[in-house]
């Protein structure tokens, strides 16, 4: 078993099975248990993926106080959906900017392990 900080709250990530009898369900948070539980199929590597950053968004929704925006399907989908895509255009705007100058590259870089580490 495996733990996350999640906005300074230490969530457990549970791979298991099956979740609640259902094996049809990828994964699940439980944000008042700070639990994670996650299904894997080694088959469905991207799959698995998807569902983490499912997961993770609702947990983040929740620790930051957006307790209704948490439990929302629709809108969680749409970032685990959009997130990599939104990821990559970021990624591509940062480097097509920075490329030419190592010290700004090292400031991007430090700047990125903050923001990515939650400091
Ligand atoms: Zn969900």
């Amino acid at each position: 078993m495996k733990s996350v900080n999640i906005k300074g709250r230490k969530y457990k990530v549970i791979w298991t099975d099956e979740i609640g009898g259902n094996s049809s369900i990828a994964g699940r948070t439980k944000m008042v248990l700070k639990e994670i539980l996650l299904t894997e199929d080694k088959d469905m590597f991207e799959e698995t993926c998807l569902t983490i950053i499912h997961e993770l968004m609702h947990a983040h929704l929740y620790e930051c106080g957006l307790v209704e925006e948490s439990v929302d399907e629709s809108m969680v989908s749409w970032f685990h959906v959009n997130f990599f895509s939104i990821l990559n255009s970021f990624l591509d705007i940062v480097k097509s900017r920075y490329k030419d100058n190592e010290a700004d590259l090292k400031n991007v870089q430090h700047t990125l392990n903050r923001f990515i580490k939650g400091k």
